[in-house]
């Protein structure tokens, strides 16, 4: 039996004060918890309490030399702390007095203190000098579960799309020569289509399932075998076979959405020109009707006006080519074109000039060229004619009379791919993500002088807060990215205005986050984390472009940002324009109440936590943005700017408010979402991710609340301390939660994540 100076009843007490003090853990609300479990607990006797009561007061905290008392006693018991009892503290507590004491009995009152604090041993394991009987990771929540409440309604196929790419023509390697992978590509591609994957989101009479949805999810799933196949894949069938589907008319479906979906005609989308990118309106390639001939005429007119980076271009049979449309001697505006372009023999056909772009910073298994087009004839019938058509009399023809709607209602038809695009971006930082977590679960790098085993590098805090809110957004994105394409394909809402607005926003902020995601997960892994065969080097690289094509991330905010102060209703710089910009402006001003001091100074646990705080906080940014932005503009335009010139001035307030309307998006969806989940452990863990991608959120962004006195100091400070608490919290149900993304155990071939 030791010696030491404290009765037991206080000594039962001391490794949970010592937590409580040494590392500021615990806030005023949470102390009040210990003294209410002091006031009920009869195993101590008065004095006792009083003594334990007494050194719970904030403003006269225990000296230093007794926490170092404390310390002493705890370590020179050499109790070990076990990380996977059920009640760790309060077993530990008891472990002690029992080195010190005969009689030991276990303390529901610390139980309790536990339970209710929800303290865990990563808080406090390294306060102890003492051996910590680690676990990499608990199996209180089950990966399948996890899975199964991400696939949702798309189990079925997304099961069956992962078990068939357990096979050798899937299996990732490293390819340094851009032809010998762009004929890998290309087998995974077909044998891809020879499964009936291709045609997923064509009807059922072109061997499809018209399952836009289940094809999206299946983009998150290729990225696991590599970005150059879902970017081929997306390619063929989303972008050459989409724009057959949705631009074209039931004669081009008979003739090609079949084929397009086997991959039996491969094809590309040539939209993008060398001189124009982000503005497609005002590409140069020309498409002329020629009435005699009855044909429509494809032409390059300048130095850079080819088309540029149009991936396919070199296996392609043939292209959707956008041009300028001039029938009569009228343009009529942009449309696309089925231009062959090469024979039988897969000879260019006359007029047709197509050059390789070279090698790329990654994806470099497609195969993107420049195509030059020297008065390259075609059938009449091969225009796109959904929106607008060459009659047989030779008169051009459209139900949309105004040619901007019409050009945009073209567009819209092709936002499916852009959320396919966020998606693959999202399934790269899943990948980079799961190894760099897995990785970190292994690795061991530093330790203390009393411990012979180094640290886990998950173990260490600012690992803890690189990571887990980027797993936490990740859930965050899938959720909403599921639910924008469950919007887009609603035919029962046929103005998709909105919705295209919202799939402009998710894609830019859920790529941009993929990116910063790939990165830190590169470094968290450290020089391993640069290595190819890891999987994360080619993930940065392939991953990169996804910010600037189908729609450059910067162009896409902006676009949003006019979408929210047009209400979606009136169209940008039309007159009814300003009319909304001002009814919108009284109405916000009416909502915008002034912050009171005791909200923007709210800490308590259960205000951060609260959903409400968070949507209140996101809601509150993009009102306030929008009601800021709606008057500069207005001011601008009053003193007799045009309104192009207004929009200028305003440029990264419209960015500002493009990205917080798009994250608020995301977050609400997401809490509809985490209320439909049935099982009560499960919903749990989804809103504890919830609360800590809004808390990390709205951190991210304090300068900004800060400034606006929506948030105080304290409550600032209070938020910073709830992620880092939360991200340990999380820490013992990190593996799983990386494992409840599914990734097959077949395509994860990164050794550093074995
Ligand atoms: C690998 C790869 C594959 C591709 N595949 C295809 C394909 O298959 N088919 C196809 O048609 N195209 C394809 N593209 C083209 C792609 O869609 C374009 O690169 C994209 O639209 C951006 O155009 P841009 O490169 O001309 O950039 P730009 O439009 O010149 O933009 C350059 C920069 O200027 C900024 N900027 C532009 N306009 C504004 C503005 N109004 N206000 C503020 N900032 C602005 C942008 O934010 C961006 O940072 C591909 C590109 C690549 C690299």
């Amino acid at each position: 039996m030791q010696k030491n100076t404290y009765p037991s009843g206080i000594l039962q007490y001391i490794p949970f004060f010592y937590v409580i003090w040494s590392d500021d853990l615990l806030t005023v609300s949470e102390i009040n918890v210990v003294q209410k479990a002091l006031e009920a607990d009869e195993s101590i006797t008065t004095e006792n309490q009083k003594t334990l009561i007494s050194w719970l007061d904030t403003a006269n905290p225990p000296a230093n030399s007794e926490l170092k008392n404390w310390k002493r006693t705890i370590a020179k018991t050499g109790v070990k702390l076990v990380e996977s009892d059920t009640y760790p503290l309060a077993t530990f507590s008891q472990k002690i007095v029992c080195k010190y004491y005969t009689e030991c009995p276990f303390n529901d009152q610390l139980k309790h203190i536990e339970v209710n604090l929800g303290i865990q041993p990563n808080h406090y394991s390294h306060l102890f000098d003492v051996e910590v009987d680690y676990q990499s990771s608990l199996n209180y929540y089950k990966a399948s579960e996890i899975d199964t409440i991400l696939k949702g309604k798309h189990a079925d196929l997304i099961d069956r799309f992962r078990s068939d790419l357990d096979h050798s023509i899937f299996k990732w390697d490293i390819h340094r020569n851009k032809e010998d992978f762009r004929e890998v590509v290309l087998d995974q591609v077909k044998g891809l289509a020879d499964k009936g994957y291709g045609a997923t989101a064509y009807p059922a009479t072109y061997g499809g399932a018209e399952n836009m949805e289940g094809y999206a999810y299946m983009f998150e799933n290729m990225m696991y075998v590599d970005g150059s196949l879902t970017i081929k894949f997306g390619v063929q069938f989303g972008l050459f076979g989409g724009s057959i589907q949705k631009l074209g008319t039931k004669k081009h479906h008979d003739k090609y959405l079949g084929e397009a979906g086997t991959a039996s005609l491969l094809g590309c989308f040539a939209m993008t020109e060398t001189g124009h990118g982000s503005n497609v309106r005002g590409i140069k390639t020309t498409a002329t009707y020629n009435r005699a001939t009855d044909t429509i005429v494809l032409h390059t007119p300048g130095k850079n006006d080819n088309k540029a980076y149009i991936g396919n271009a070199l296996h392609s049979k043939m292209a959707s080519v956008f041009a300028q449309l001039i029938v009569d001697g009228k343009n009529e505006g942009v449309h696309a074109i089925l231009v062959p372009l090469r024979n039988e023999k897969h000879d260019l056909l006359p007029g047709i000039k197509v050059e390789d772009n070279g090698y790329k910073l990654g994806l470099n298994g497609v195969d993107n060229g420049k195509i030059w087009f020297d008065q390259v004839s075609v059938p009449r019938e091969n225009l796109l004619n959904k929106y607008g058509d060459i009659k047989e009399d030779g008169t051009y023809h459209s139900e949309i009379k105004n040619p901007n709607k019409r050009f945009f209602t073209m567009l819209g038809t092709l936002v499916g791919g852009r959320i396919c695009v966020a998606r693959a971006g999202l399934g790269g930082a899943k990948f980079a993500l799961a190894v760099a977590i897995k990785h970190a679960l292994k690795r061991r790098q530093f330790n203390d002088s009393i411990k012979i085993q180094e640290d886990l590098l998950m173990d260490y805090s600012t690992h803890q807060l690189r990571l887990t809110p980027l797993v936490a957004n990740a859930y965050v994105y899938h959720v909403a990215l599921d639910k924008i394409m469950e919007t887009y394909c609603d035919q029962s809402q046929p103005d998709k205005r909105e919705v295209e607005t919202q799939v402009a926003g998710l894609k830019s902020i859920i790529t941009w986050y993929a990116n910063s995601t790939i990165q830190e997960c590169r470094e968290a892994c450290g020089g391993k984390g640069y290595l190819l065969e890891n999987r994360i080097a080619d993930l940065k690289g392939d991953v990169d472009i996804f910010t600037t094509f189908e729609g450059d991330n910067t162009v896409l905010l902006l676009l949003a940002a006019k979408g929210v102060l047009s209400d979606f209703k009136s169209e940008f710089n039309s007159a009814g324009f300003l009319a909304v910009l001002k009814i919108l402006g009284i109405q916000i001003s009416n909502k915008l109440t002034t912050i009171n001091p005791v909200y923007s100074n709210k800490v308590d646990k259960d205000h951060l936590y609260n959903p409400k705080f968070h949507k209140h906080a996101f809601d509150y940014r993009t009102r306030r943005l929008t009601y800021t932005l709606a008057m500069r503009i207005r001011e601008y335009i009053k003193k007799g700017m045009p309104s192009y010139q207004a929009f200028l001035k305003v440029q990264t307030h419209l960015v500002a408010l493009g990205k917080a309307y798009s994250c608020e998006l995301a977050y609400n969806f997401y809490c509809d979402f985490v209320d439909t989940i049935p099982d009560e452990k499960n919903r749990l863990l989804f809103q504890k991710l919830g609360t800590l991608h809004a808390l990390h959120a709205i951190r991210e962004d304090a300068e900004w609340y800060l400034e606006q006195g929506y948030i105080g100091g304290t409550k600032s400070k209070a938020i910073r301390q709830r992620v880092e608490r939360l991200c340990t919290e999380l820490r013992p149900h990190i593996k799983v939660l990386v494992d409840g993304f599914g990734i097959p155990e077949h395509c994860m071939s990164a050794p550093i994540a074995g």
